[in-house]
């Protein structure tokens, strides 16, 4: 049984886990860098130990650290959130190593998952469509040019160790294709020291629908529904919705059975999410998966109304998923806003400074807000430049979108610039209301929103 839960991470993401913790009776242990000695995570969790100094390499990465106190406080299971070290197949070898419960799938299961070519490789062989493109393990740029031309332009360069966005880039014909895969390698390189490639059709005004499944170590398998992430910047997640808009239940239905196949394939355990793109013909394809608790995953809960840190938990205490396909349903309609410390009018440059002023909207059944700071901390270089996520939830989705731009407007923050603005702008903008939903959302609507 897990009565004491350490968690390897900060934030909001530190300060969720220790609320779920809290409601099931679990100890919770803190770790914090020089930097968040006094930050709020630290000041829920039962107990907190000290990393090391504020840069994340010599504090939340250190996983042997982390083991240490693990082993002195004895603890029986670490939540990694996401980020740091949640997807760290060395750190969840360790864990096991030391007989401490890693709060996650198994490590084949990371490993698999943890490259983009090798993940599509063991997906093509379960079955699940892919986005066409070529995957394969030989580098040869030739082999990686010819695929690119013979597919057709427009392609996306990929790395395969990629994450957030970094090590991609679209190539518009044959002409720009050397330069771009060497600037994409070079950047691969330097960001995940790995500069292994894949290629991808490049879908124009595809959607990102992705599928939370959760499994248990008794082989069952379950879909909560899907999440929109299409409202992106430079790849990277801006709005969420729950459930997709414009969604045929039959569609639905598909996707949550592709999802489970590919969990399935890799044996996975615990909180996991299949990534699609969803083109405009109806067709979708895997992308990636992720094995670990989303940023967004709040969306989920609130039209599910189950709490996934809670499933997470149980699911590591090798007890069965809490509810079966037929017991789970959705309600209702449910956003998720970031909010970001930084400067919409100078390129979304991060920004830092202290939170002289943060008033978040009243929380209540239909408003949530994560956040893992209080006014008067300071936003530092250090770490992600996340405040808040807002979270909104209604009967529709109408309901639920005024309500987001209500929140949004009674957000007040000093002290620090942030993208609350930029982020109104989308809520209350035509195209977005009308739910007219691609990753190019951004881009294509520029003019309306900046
Ligand atoms: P990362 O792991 O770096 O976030 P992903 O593979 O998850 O990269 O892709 C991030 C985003 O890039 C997707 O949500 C989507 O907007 C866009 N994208 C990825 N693959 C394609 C593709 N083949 N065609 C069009 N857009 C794509």
């Amino acid at each position: 049984m897990i009565k004491k839960i350490l968690i390897a991470n900060r934030g909001e993401i530190a300060c969720r886990v220790i609320k779920t913790a809290k409601q099931m009776g679990i100890t919770s242990v803190a770790v914090y860098s020089d930097a968040d000695e006094n930050a709020l995570h630290v000041k829920l969790a039962d107990e907190a130990v000290r990393l090391g100094p504020a840069p994340s390499k010599d504090s939340y990465l250190r996983g042997d650290l982390i083991l240490e106190h693990c082993k002195r406080l004895n603890v029986d299971a670490v939540h990694p959130g996401y980020g740091f070290l949640s997807e760290n197949a060395g750190f969840a070898k360790e864990c096991a190593k030391q007989g401490v419960i890693f709060i996650g799938p198994t490590i084949e299961a990371i490993e698999a998952m943890g490259s983009k070519s090798a993940a599509k490789q063991i997906m093509q062989k379960a079955g699940v469509p892919l986005v066409p493109g070529y995957h394969g393990d030989d580098q040869d740029p030739e082999l990686i040019r010819k695929s690119a031309n013979d597919m057709g332009y427009p392609v996306l360069l990929k790395a395969a160790a990629g994450g957030g966005g970094k090590g991609m880039r679209q190539v518009w014909s044959a002409q720009e294709f050397d330069d771009a895969l060497a600037a994409a390698k070079r950047e691969a390189m330097s960001s995940f020291n790995d500069d292994k490639m894949l290629v991808e059709k490049y879908l124009t005004e595809p959607r990102h629908v992705e599928i939370q499944v959760f499994c248990d170590n008794h082989k069952n398998g379950v879909y909560l529904f899907e999440r929109d992430c299409s409202i992106q910047r430079r790849h990277q997640k801006v709005i969420e919705e729950a459930p997709a808009p414009n969604m045929p239940q039959d569609l639905r239905e598909r996707m949550g059975d592709a999802a489970l196949k590919a969990a399935f394939a890799i044996n996975y355990a615990g909180a996991g999410t299949v990534e699609f793109l969803l083109d405009t013909d109806g067709s979708f394809y895997f992308m990636e998966m992720n094995t670990r608790l989303q940023v967004e995953h709040p969306v989920t809960e609130m039209i599910t109304g189950e709490d996934l840190v809670e499933w997470q938990i149980k699911v590591a205490n090798n007890e069965v998923l809490p509810k079966t396909q037929e017991e789970l349903s959705m309600r209702g309609h449910s956003f998720e806003a970031r909010v970001y410390a930084e400067d919409p009018n100078n390129d979304f440059l991060p920004a830092t400074g202290t939170l002289s002023l943060l008033k978040a909207p009243i929380e209540n059944r239909f408003v949530r807000v994560d956040t893992g700071v209080e006014q008067g901390d300071e936003v530092s270089i250090y770490y992600d430049p996340m405040i808040a996520k807002l979270i909104v939830w209604d009967e529709n989705r109408e309901k639920a979108l005024s309500r987001l731009a209500a929140c949004l407007a009674d957000y007040a923050i000093g002290g620090v610039v942030t993208n609350i603005d930029y982020l109104k702008r989308i809520a209350c903008s035509g195209p977005f209301q009308a739910a007219e939903l691609s990753t190019d959302f951004i881009e294509r609507h520029q003019d309306s929103i900046s």
